[in-house]
């Protein structure tokens, strides 16, 4: 019933996920993007309370015309409606119409919640004509003793054709590849083909996916169920698609060869629930793959690093504190409200006194910038107002437009531009965007740098080397004299890709693995993912 996943604690669903428009959506918006180069809007995210909310507000405009407003046909008209609108937006740099509209519609058959979204796919099915529409069922194969279990998967595609839809693909998740005579059984007892059966199976990382599918001839029957070979796609289109896919299979296969690490520590608040970090975790993902080493990432929770809250468990304080400094690198994320931030304050000391490399996303920004005022300047007690409302140095401060009484939808949300300040030429994270003067990047915050300390900050060796169009807003900081300390307000890791990793975490992962060198533009030749059009 959620309106969109912005009032939603990380550690119940993970974490929100933010598009360039603003919208904050489910996390599964981030792995589209990231797994198809695509760029969505707020509107791609459909959810009940959404399209209850536009049905509610359209009944009190008395748009219905006295009718008694009802889920069918009411509801079931708006989902279609919407999902037909939001197929026409283009999604990437061509600027054109979509030639396919992928919906996922989550949840499992039988769900309440889900009724009314079957009945509209349904419907909609008939609307597109059944050339037009695939219908794809994933189910779970579950091994018990040994034995691959059909019978979860039959019972699923039961309900979902008594509820009026049928599959034409059936997709098995299991833990291992399916036997002949699983996908036989299923193929039977579910009246389809056997081709109709694919086995999507664990494999050494997600980015496997893409190739243990094409191998099963995913790409043929999307073809000839769609008529996809009707689409006329300029033959430049098709060069580009081949490149990239060769570049992607001997990326993805080239890190099952990869024997040295990089261990990053990651210093968070929400590191119970994993997928509370999810974009982060993809970003160093795709950066420790262009730096050629295996990524070993070190859950630290934040509080754990602070005397007083450990008192009565030594050994939890210190494995936290050996975690930390034996790291390569140490990565504060984003993050809200106070606990936690002590951890995080010290964890950014030991990254700057011991010259380890240091990426602060958002909060750890704010942090490193709290820790440089209280322990470089002097300024014992500074903090951030979001922790202390009444600390005498409020070095971090509630932005003046945000709302104090409506949490939905109220941040500094979305595709902002950052602008390299003049004399910051040596800044390596500038080096690594290039030298372009301007970049943009996606925003989720409430608090900023309070401009009245920055010219102390300065003075004293932070450098604030972007900040945002107006330079009222601080949005990176970075120290010279160091291998790689720098904060970011914003959050890159929501542009990150497999083939073009986020130049934040790349530096970063660059430093912690000793190669930072071959990514650094000094000549500025290059310009990527920080350039993309809102
Ligand atoms: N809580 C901080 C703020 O609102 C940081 C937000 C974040 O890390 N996304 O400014």
């Amino acid at each position: 019933m959620n309106v969109d996943a912005g009032t939603m604690a990380p550690t119940e669903h993970g974490e929100c996920f933010v598009l360039s428009d603003g919208g904050e959506v489910d996390l599964d918006l981030g792995n589209y993007e990231r797994y198809l180069n695509i760029t969505l809007t707020r509107e791609n995210n459909i959810t009940t309370g959404k399209v209850y909310q536009q049905v509610i507000e359209r009944e009190r405009r008395g748009d219905y015309l006295g009718k008694t407003v009802q889920v069918v046909p009411h509801l079931t008209d708006a989902i279609q409606d919407w999902i037909e609108r939001v197929a026409q937006v283009p999604v990437d740099e061509t600027g054109e119409k979509p030639d396919v509209c992928i919906i996922e519609l989550g949840g499992t058959v039988g769900d309440i919640e889900s009724a009314p979204f079957i009945e509209a796919l349904r419907q909609l099915r008939r609307r597109a004509g059944k050339d037009n529409f695939m219908q794809i069922h994933v189910s779970l194969v579950p091994v018990i003793s040994g034995e691959q279990k059909t019978k979860p998967t039959q019972a699923a595609i039961r309900d979902v054709r008594s509820a009026g839809l049928s599959p034409d693909l059936i997709a098995c998740r299991c833990p291992q590849p399916l036997q002949p005579a699983t996908i036989k059984k299923i193929a039977l007892f579910c009246d389809v083909n056997n081709e109709q059966v694919i086995a999507v199976h664990d494999v050494n990382s997600t980015y496997h996916v893409p190739i243990l599918l094409d191998d099963q001839k995913l790409v043929e029957l999307l073809t000839t169920t769609m008529s996809l070979d009707k689409i006329e796609i300029p033959a430049a289109y098709i060069k580009k698609g081949k490149a990239l896919w060769k570049e992607w299979r001997t990326l993805t296969l080239a890190q099952d060869r990869l024997y040295d690490t990089v261990t990053i520590a990651l210093v968070g608040k929400y590191t119970d629930l994993h997928d509370s970090y999810l974009s982060t975790v993809k970003s160093l993902e795709h950066s420790a793959m262009h730096c050629n080493r295996k990524l070993n990432l070190v859950w630290v929770e934040a509080e754990a690093l602070e005397p007083a809250v450990n008192a009565s468990d030594p050994a939890k304080f210190h494995k936290a504190w050996h975690d930390v400094c034996t790291a390569d690198g140490i990565l504060i994320p984003g993050g809200f409200g106070a606990r936690g931030t002590e951890g995080m304050v010290a964890a950014a000391k030991w990254a700057r006194e011991h010259k380890i490399p240091y990426l602060g996303i958002c909060l750890g920004m704010q942090v490193a910038v709290v820790e440089y005022a209280r322990n470089v300047c002097g300024m014992k007690d500074a903090h951030s107002v979001e922790i202390s409302a009444e600390t005498p140095n409020p070095v971090i401060i509630f932005m003046p437009e945000g709302s104090k009484t409506h949490l939905g939808g109220t941040m500094r949300l979305g595709l902002r531009p950052t602008v390299f300040q003049p004399g910051s030429e040596w800044s390596k994270i500038r080096q690594l965007y290039s030298e372009a003067g301007q970049i943009l990047e996606r925003h989720r915050h409430r608090y900023e740098v309070n401009p009245e300390y920055v010219d102390r900050l300065t003075e004293a060796g932070l450098n604030f080397v972007g900040k945002d169009d107006t330079g009222e807003r601080m949005e990176i900081v970075e120290l010279k004299e160091h291998p790689y300390f720098v904060g970011v307000q914003f959050h890159p890791e929501y542009l990150s890709r497999v083939l073009n990793p986020s130049k934040p975490y790349l530096g970063f992962v660059a430093a912690a693995s000793g190669n930072l060198e071959r990514f650094l533009h000094p000549e500025g030749e290059v310009l990527t993912n920080g350039d993309v059009s809102p």
